[in-house]
């Protein structure tokens, strides 16, 4: 039986995860499960699956929590220590699936107990890559690309070296906007911005693809974990999201991996690694498709891709500014504060006006120096957005 927890189990990658879970429980020993408002759920599924331990990051909840685990014997914790404690017991894979920058602590504090760390959060890589990629070197762990660029990545990567390897290519869907004029995306609406064409995912990364600011992440991230240099990485749109990334070989070949739009694979190839085990997803039936079309992204329409690879060229702790200014940009956005091309405006601002407030923090990457940076950088994108809206 491998020991397993969930952090973030109550969101989308978390339920596809304690779905794949559930299909063969004789085979894990859940020991954590995380999740935030959701009470109902991380209930339920902790009592279903006999974990250990469920905690809510809300510290209100732990009495509603307590009532919800009933005479389960399922313990209950709540409050952000609590899920990285939860995060250190024990386990030898761990799903990172908290959405944003609250995923870092609780990821690293997995990491640092020794077990696999299968990673959705890609908000850790952004904020924190050298940080993170060195503690799971420091104590021999390893690290698992969830996110399904990533893992297709990684699949192409098996048997080869990194030495050979020229570029890498990600796929971007272009996300619910992706055919709309230009001078119409300032009037998108919230509902609209919600609805991606072909992924079903969370909805603060369902926007984040219609901005791109997925897929600018993702850019930061290829580069964080895989370690390739900022100039070999390339983005293209493929609105079919079937090719999720292609690696490219100093001899010209290109490694595609091909699939569907499913959560599942991705998360399945982390939770069974070394091994290839059935998994419940739709075959594709390349015939019926038909057709696979590439076409290079706009960034006019997507100025987030520009911003990462700024964010790059700057290197030490700019991954943290621009992941806090993205999520209060966001979170302005679906309050309805700001437009939402001014998402990338705010962003912007923070970024250019961050360099030298910087210098307050000691420049080292620390978990400590990276929060810090990261509610300073939340401020300032704050103001960013009163400065708009007001
Ligand atoms: P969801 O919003 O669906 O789920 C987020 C999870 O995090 C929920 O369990 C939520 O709890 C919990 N959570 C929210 N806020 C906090 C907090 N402050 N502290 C601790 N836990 C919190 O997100 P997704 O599943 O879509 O995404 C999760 C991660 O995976 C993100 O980093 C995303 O970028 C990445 N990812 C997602 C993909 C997808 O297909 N969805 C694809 C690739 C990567 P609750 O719901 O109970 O409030
Ligand atoms: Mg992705």
């Amino acid at each position: 039986m491998r020991r397993v927890s969930v952090l973030g189990a109550t969101g989308s990658i978390g339920q596809n995860t304690l779905d794949l879970i559930a299909r063969a429980p004789e085979d894990y020993d859940v020991v954590a499960l995380t999740g935030a408002s959701n009470i109902a759920q991380l209930a339920k599924d902790a009592i279903a699956l006999k974990a250990d331990i469920a905690v809510t990051a809300d510290d209100h909840r732990l009495e509603d929590l307590r009532a919800a685990l009933g005479g389960s014997g399922v313990a209950a914790g709540a409050g952000a220590a609590a899920v990285a404690e939860a995060a250190a017991r024990p386990a030898d894979w761990t799903m990172s699936a908290i959405v944003g920058a609250a995923g870092l602590a609780p990821g690293m504090a997995a990491l640092a107990q020794g077990g696999t760390l299968a990673l959705a959060n890609k908000e850790s890589l952004v904020c924190a890559g050298p940080l993170v990629m060195e503690t799971a070197r420091q104590h021999g762990t390893r690290i698992l690309p969830v996110d399904s660029e990533h893992s297709a990545i990684f699949q192409a990567l098996i048997g080869e070296e990194m030495a050979a390897v020229e570029r890498i290519i990600i796929t971007a869907s272009g996300g619910a906007f992706r055919d709309w004029p230009l001078e119409r995306l300032a009037e998108a609406t919230l509902d609209q911005a919600s609805s991606h064409p072909n992924w079903d995912m969370g909805q603060r990364i369902t926007i984040d693809s219609a901005s791109m600011f997925n897929k600018a992440m993702e850019v930061i991230e290829t580069h964080e974990f895989f370690g390739v240099d900022p100039l070999g990485i390339e983005v293209i749109v493929h609105p079919q999201s079937m090719v999720h990334a292609l690696v490219g070989f100093k001899d010209g070949a290109l490694m595609a991996h091909v699939g569907p739009a499913d959560m599942r694979h991705a998360i399945g190839f982390a939770l069974h690694h070394p091994d290839r085990q059935h998994l419940p997803v739709e075959r594709l039936d390349l015939a019926a498709i038909g057709r696979f079309d590439f076409s290079t992204p706009d960034e006019r329409r997507w100025p987030a891709l520009r911003l990462a690879r700024e964010t790059m060229q700057s290197g030490g702790m700019m991954g943290a500014v621009f992941n806090a200014a993205k999520e209060t940009a966001l979170d302005g956005f679906i309050a309805g504060q700001i437009t939402f091309v001014q998402m990338a405006d705010v962003v912007e601002d923070t970024l250019t006006g961050f360099d030298a407030s910087a210098g307050l923090i000691a420049d080292t990457m620390t978990l400590d120096n990276v929060l810090q940076i990261d509610h300073l950088a939340r401020k300032a994108a704050r103001d960013a957005i009163h400065k708009r809206a007001g």
